[in-house]
């Protein structure tokens, strides 16, 4: 009975409404980056402005940003 936060870490599917930018920021995210020490999550801003330290440090980037400009998940 320890779980107190379900987790969701479906691939690819970080980018879901409950994704907030690491970065202190109210924004959705939709980039992953994994470092050795853990994961982050940033939004299109912040991830553009972070980009050379976090290509330098991380050791994988899942960028979801193309789904930025999806509106709707039903919408064809
Ligand atoms: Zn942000």
């Amino acid at each position: 009975m320890q779980d107190t936060m379900e987790k969701t870490t479906a691939s690819s599917g970080f980018a879901s409404k409950q994704s907030r930018c690491d970065a202190k920021c109210p924004a959705q995210a939709f980039v992953l980056v994994k470092f050795l020490t853990g994961e982050l999550l940033f939004c299109g801003h912040h991830f553009d402005k972070y980009e050379a330290a976090i290509l330098k440090d991380s050791y994988e980037v899942i960028d979801e940003r193309h789904r930025i400009n999806e509106k709707s998940e039903s919408s064809a």
